[in-house]
């Protein structure tokens, strides 16, 4: 079979993974890219995909990351079924809407930007996707039991495992026949972390012949896992001392959950202050709480977690609308409010952010993964100002980064994970990760395992067969290795300085208004430019 790598190639988003078999042709997720303009550019290119030609796809589970591309497979032909879950299913199905609605605001604010500047706009420029192909990717989904095998085409058999990670979340066991030859591949999806507050650990299927494994958390294990709690605790009594908020960036699917659970538990403790309520205020994780209730005997703590967000004692208040929310901006005093998007780059965080990040005594606590180019992670890297809504607010809270929630396994959890599986001849594939996570991981399965792993490129293509080693027969084109010309940018900024500075003696003349204008608008230039080398 040969396996196409369009997306979680040497990156952490845009799952997708292309597999031809000589009798069917199909996909392993197709996840959106998200992080700077460069890979969001990304998803408007389905050349490789061609998804009007592909069978089915088999969805690992709901995380944007993984799906947030079915609806533009949908836009463009694709008619087959999407395999998952049941929950993965539903917790999917609103992820895509919600996704589809950010789309949709996106260009209408793209519109409307060019008119205000007097440009016309091209009929052809559409939103990623509608709402309404979100639902028609919806319709499509075909729930799937765990640990049932399912033969989606002929010579393709796959078994969905428990993976943690997320309600629903699957490790993918594929068999692909051809010739009479057996192949057997399995997609680790996102593994979660044993001992996991809500989800019970990560199954070990049986060694195949292909391991495509993520490693996301590849050089690292969690801080302080043990004392997930504690942090907890330690970020509420820091701003309820101050009489200040906790804002808590989380991810509207698990980790809100984890979090009210978590509350909950501090709580019986007695370890809360009584007069700190706790909003949730993202209308997509109010929906997701329903859901986890829905699959709440897949949950290992069922009772407990349904009381946790069920009990109005917790003083849990889920916001209805946009002017709740709002509301809460205004609001004085302690509360805690979790809010979406979790990595700050959508959603109303961005407002509770706007409107705290600058207040000494509010504490921002990070609980998930952060990718490169958020606004997430300009803050954990120690951003000393944010720039929002065209505005730049100035970092004044505390910002905690509590490791112990990650839904990801962390670099040991891998390494024993893929001990468990490892034996001469087994081949290992590492996806979803950074270069540096991955470079370190695979030195550590070498020299543990003496198994070196095969790290593809974005838009690479390799064909595997039984335990052979891969056959590149795409080498991965050289725009996805794409460089900036930072020499020639430099030189032309250099220049631009050179021509204010001589124009700028002639300015001395005009009259005092003007000359007061273009100060303004230089120091703002200055200004620009101060933001850009804190973030160089
Ligand atoms: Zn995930
Ligand atoms: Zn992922």
């Amino acid at each position: 079979m040969k396996i196409a790598f369009l997306g979680a190639a040497q990156t952490v988003t845009g799952s997708c993974f292309v597999i031809q078999t000589d009798k069917a042709r199909f996909a392993v997720d197709c996840g959106m890219f998200q992080g700077n303009s460069a890979f969001e550019e990304r998803n408007f290119d389905t050349a490789a995909h061609r998804p009007e030609e592909l069978d089915f796809i088999l969805l690992t589970h709901a995380h944007i990351d993984h799906s947030g591309l079915l609806p533009r497979m949908v836009k463009q032909g694709f008619k087959g079924s999407i395999y998952c879950t049941a929950p993965t299913a539903d917790l999917a199905a609103i992820m895509l809407e919600d996704s589809a609605h950010i789309q949709e605001m996106e260009q209408e604010w793209k519109n409307k930007h060019k008119t205000r500047r007097g440009e016309e706009i091209d009929p052809a420029e559409e939103a990623l996707y509608s709402i309404d192909d979100a639902i028609a990717t919806a319709k499509l989904m075909r729930p799937v039991d765990f640990n049932k095998e399912l033969e989606p085409a002929e010579g393709v058999k796959v078994t969905f495992r428990y993976a943690g990670h997320i309600l629903g979340a699957a490790i993918l066991d594929i068999t692909v026949t051809e010739g009479g030859k057996a192949t057997r591949v399995v997609f680790s999806g996102d593994l979660g972390r044993p001992g996991a507050l809500l989800l019970p650990d990560a199954e070990t299927p049986a060694s195949p012949d292909w391991l495509f494994v993520e490693s996301t958390y590849g050089d690292r294990d969690h801080k302080g896992e043990a004392d997930t709690l504690n942090e907890l605790v330690e970020a509420i009594d820091y701003s309820f001392s101050r009489g200040e908020k906790v804002i808590i960036p989380a991810f509207a699917v698990e980790r809100t959950q984890e979090i009210l659970y978590s509350l909950y538990l501090l709580k019986q403790q007695g370890r809360l202050p009584d007069k700190m309520p706790i909003y949730v205020d993202s209308p997509l994780a109010t929906k997701a709480t329903k859901i986890f209730l829905k699959y709440s005997s897949i949950l290992h703590t069922p009772e407990l977690s349904s009381v946790a967000v069920h009990d109005p004692d917790a003083g849990v208040i889920f916001t209805q609308d946009a002017q709740d929310s709002m509301k809460l901006n205004a609001m004085q005093g302690p509360a805690i409010i979790l809010s979406a998007s979790g990595m700050c780059n959508a959603g109303r965080i961005r407002h509770h952010l706007k409107h705290n990040l600058w207040r000494e005594g509010v504490s921002i606590v990070f609980v998930g993964y952060q990718a490169i180019g958020t606004p997430g992670r300009k803050l954990v890297d120690g951003a000393k100002s944010l720039r929002l809504f065209g505005e730049d607010v100035k970092v004044a809270a505390r910002i905690f980064t509590i490791g112990g929630f990650s839904a990801h396994a962390g670099q040991s959890q891998l390494l024993e994970w893929i001990g468990a599986m490892a034996r001469p001849g087994l081949n290992i594939g590492l996806i979803h990760g950074e270069p540096k996570a991955q470079q370190i991981l695979a030195g550590l399965i070498k020299e543990r395992f003496g198994i070196t792993p095969f790290i593809p490129e974005y838009l690479e293509e390799a064909v595997i067969e039984g335990s052979g080693a891969p056959v590149v027969e795409t080498p991965a084109p050289a725009r996805s290795r794409r460089r900036v010309d930072w020499n020639f940018l430099a030189g032309e900024l250099e220049q631009r300085v050179s021509q204010i500075r001589s124009r700028l003696a002639e300015a001395d003349s005009l009259p005092w208004e003007e000359q007061a204008e273009l100060r303004d608008r230089l120091a703002e230039i200055e200004r620009e430019l101060f933001v850009f080398l804190s973030q160089l």
